[in-house]
């Protein structure tokens, strides 16, 4: 089953265009959803999750009408926002048997089976006595899987999921997302490029309501390779090169200063060449 975003476009009261005629094909695996706080995400996320209303344009799930079709697509649809709201003193296991029951599973030797193969999935059955409020951040994001994949979703949309994770949190979140990715679609929206490289069979990378550029992570990289520049620089040089370069990105290394430049061509001697990774085709593409 596909997801078809046609022409969709969104201006909130303010009259701010925060989804400006997106247009896009999603199948089944993981697509990430690349950009800067701020570029749509969020409001894209939540119009596919038919928790907002677009201005104009089109969501298809295979032949389901998202935009119409809201209930339908409730039942085959998990969402993991990014301020997932909990109840701090009540149990897991209480708080999943609870969204179990609202998913309507009604029989409760079923929910049971389920509830308990959720939690064992994201490791959290043997904590599933303690109060959701004591977990840690990278716990709470499991248990929001958890509740995410009951009813056996078609469509899992998760918002920056990993912010605020540490690295061995944010490892274990990885392994259980590409565990479920590969029959349904799962779509995983954040700002961290290592997380969609990591994980994203395809991607957008979007800015100011538009996609910018669409792809396989890989592909995307090797269409730019040899196209990024590095140089060290002093920090006195920095504002020079800005005016005579397009710098992508800068990074302190050892007190100077690392600029990365795009251009078709060496701009000069001075500059070597390097690998292209996805950080210089997120930086080329969000500062054109
Ligand atoms: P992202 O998830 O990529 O950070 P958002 O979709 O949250 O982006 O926001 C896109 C733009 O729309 C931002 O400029 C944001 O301030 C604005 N925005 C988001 N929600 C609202 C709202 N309810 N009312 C007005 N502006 C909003």
């Amino acid at each position: 089953m596909n997801l078809t975003i046609t022409n969709l476009s969104k201006t909130y009261s303010n009259g701010l265009k925060a989804l400006n005629n997106i247009n896009l094909e999603i199948s089944s695996g993981m697509f990430g959803m690349l950009g800067p706080n701020g570029a749509g995400k969020s409001s894209l996320m939540r119009t596919i999750a038919t928790l907002q209303e677009a201005d104009s344009g089109s969501i298809m799930l295979g032949d389901l009408d998202v935009l119409k079709q809201k209930d339908d697509v409730r039942k085959v649809l998990g969402y993991l926002p990014q301020d997932f709201g909990f109840y701090p003193k009540v149990t897991a296991w209480d708080m999943i048997n609870h969204f179990a029951i609202l998913k309507g599973i009604d029989n409760a030797k079923e929910r049971k089976e389920i509830c308990e193969a959720l939690l064992n999935q994201t490791n959290l059955f043997e904590a599933r006595k303690r109060y959701i409020g004591d977990y840690s951040g990278g716990m709470r994001q499991r248990f929001g899987i958890a509740q995410a994949l009951l009813g056996n979703p078609k469509l899992v949309i998760v918002d920056e999921p990993t912010a605020g994770l540490d690295p061995m949190e944010r490892n274990r979140f990885h392994n259980l997302l590409s565990e479920i990715g590969e029959n349904i679609i799962v779509i995983l929206s954040t700002h961290i490029v290592e997380d969609v490289r990591n994980l994203c069979s395809n991607m957008v990378i979007m800015n100011q309501g538009t996609i910018l550029l669409k792809g396989k992570p890989t592909q995307t990289i090797s269409d730019m390779n040899g196209k990024i520049w590095m140089k060290l620089i002093d920090k006195a040089e920095l504002g020079e090169h800005k005016t005579q370069f397009k710098v992508i990105s800068t990074k302190v290394v050892e007190g100077k200063i690392q600029i990365h430049v795009f251009s078709e061509t060496q701009p000069d001697s001075s500059f070597n060449t390097i690998t292209t990774d996805l950080e210089d085709v997120y930086f080329a593409t969000i500062t054109k």
